[in-house]
């Protein structure tokens, strides 16, 4: 399998080669030359397995550069009932007359930039230790990214991460989670300033190349194809959860914010899996849903990119939505570079309102948006109803798959965190503290290891270049 860049460069990779690369020297996204086809016998014999089984099947039809014997030993120790919880990794349950919850928020940090991030761990020891090189990981994090990268990348040797977040501004669950991880290789850096300064802190350090050449800089972050790939399998999970044989369609409701979770599910239609819908839910950064509803792909600046209470949603670009939109152009690399490239440039915008009509008849794509009241309304809805608390993303998640439901498909909303994350709201909506899982007890009083420090690059490239060997 060799990979390309949705911009038309020359070059074409394998799987390893783009593993701890980020985007393609023209600034495009990797993507593989075709998804492989899985037909009606390799789904009926996939049903049986259990969930590392599922991820080595699927990940071996895009990986031929490790052993296969490597590979399977890679995603047994990545995907254990220890790590995420339960047997089944993703469970599905009903929530109510033909919506279900497939719950992808069980693993160390809750929430499901896990289930992509721990196997990336392991991938970047592996390929790492057989190269003899090391990694420093620098990223940027609001809340949920940052703390899935540390939990994957802890104690694995030959990499470090460098992890700058705004200083008090994330929730103190959240700040619990990273700062008291007391692993050596873990360094947590909090900017005096907004997320938006540590996203341009990790920029000018990645564009200063001497340095980041010196000091083996790299990424994590979601355009990376080995995260991508890793969410295809609970695509494949959640329908086999959920229907009794092939013949049986189902939709996914995927609370969205940079498009790679959807993205994934996309990519697991196109492999064959029978999805009806797609559907995209938004919060109020609806770049997402203005789309799906009127051709328009339009960027946010700052000033129009909202702080709401599903913050992991809370985008003013989707990052990997030029995965998609190559693909609904009948990947027509020249297009994609003129549109993200030249006119998203210079008009911050483009429009593809023929495209998509296509996107939402062949690719079976919708979408939705959520606002603070609808998400206090959902959580207190499902809770009141069902018993089941439910956090600020999943909400939206749920009151979007209520407005596109098909009473004959099953529509599967996925949890992509648990309510603890964000008990501020949950207070809000139910005026009680949300269930806090085993082992979570009191993380907030433990010692922190964090250094606070002002918005500056410079100081932050010191303290990395004084943290290496
Ligand atoms: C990251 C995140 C999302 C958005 O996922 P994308 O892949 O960026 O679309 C949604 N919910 C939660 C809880 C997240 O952490």
């Amino acid at each position: 399998m060799l990979y390309l860049s949705t911009r038309g460069h020359p070059d074409r990779k394998r799987f390893c080669e783009i593993l701890l690369e980020g985007l393609a020297p023209d600034g495009g996204l990797y993507l593989p030359e075709r998804y492989p086809q899985v037909d009606d016998a390799t789904l009926t014999r996939w049903r049986g397995l259990a969930y590392h089984e599922l991820a080595f099947e699927i990940l071996s039809l895009y990986i031929d550069d490790i052993p296969a014997t490597d590979l399977r030993a890679l995603c047994r120790k990545t995907y254990t009932e220890a790590v995420f919880g339960t047997p089944q990794i993703v469970p599905l349950r009903k929530l109510e007359a033909g919506v279900y919850l497939e719950a992808l928020s069980n693993g160390p940090t809750l929430a499901f930039k896990d289930m992509a991030m721990q196997l990336l761990g392991h991938l970047f020891e592996y390929e790492l230790a057989r190269r003899g090189e090391s990694l420093n990981i620098l990223g940027a994090t609001s809340g949920d990214t940052g703390s899935a990268a540390e939990y994957a990348m802890k104690g694995k040797k030959g990499v470090r991460v460098f992890m700058t977040s705004p200083h008090g501004r994330m929730s103190p669950f959240q700040q619990a989670q990273m700062f008291s991880l007391q692993e050596a290789n873990i360094h947590n850096l909090a900017i005096e300033g907004v997320f938006d300064d540590c996203q341009d802190i990790v920029k000018a350090v990645s564009n200063d190349l001497a340095f980041k050449r010196k000091y083996r800089i790299g990424t994590v972050n979601s355009i990376n194809w080995a995260r991508l790939v890793a969410q295809v399998v609970y695509y494949f999970a959640g329908y086999f959860q959920a229907t009794t044989s092939n013949d049986q369609k189902v939709s996914f409701t995927v609370p969205s914010g940079n498009f790679g979770n959807i993205c994934a599910g996309h990519v697991a239609r196109m492999m064959g899996l029978p999805i009806a819908k797609l559907v995209a839910a938004t919060n109020e950064n609806d770049v997402l849903d203005e789309f799906f509803r009127t051709g328009t792909y339009r960027v946010r600046g700052s000033a129009d990119t909202f702080e709401t209470s599903s913050p992991s949603m809370d985008i003013s670009k989707a990052s990997n939505f030029e995965r998609f939109v190559f693909d609904l152009l009948g990947r027509d690399a020249a297009r994609v570079k003129h549109l993200f490239q030249d006119e998203l440039g210079a008009r911050g915008r483009f429009e593809l309102p023929a495209e998509v009509a296509a996107a939402r008849e062949r690719y079976g794509f919708a979408s939705g948006r959520s606002s603070h009241a609808d998400r206090l309304a959902t959580i207190r809805d499902t809770w009141q109803r069902y018993q089941d608390m439910i956090d600020t993303h999943t909400a939206d998640g749920v009151k979007v798959a209520r407005e596109q439901r098909d009473p004959l498909v099953p529509m599967i909303v996925l949890e992509t965190a648990l309510p603890i994350k964000f008990a501020a709201t949950i207070v809000e909506a139910l005026d009680r503290q949300p269930h806090r899982p085993a082992g979570f007890e009191g993380i907030e009083d433990r010692p922190k290891r964090v250094r606070v420090m002002p918005a500056d690059v410079d100081q932050v490239k010191a303290y990395i270049a004084s943290h290496c060997d």
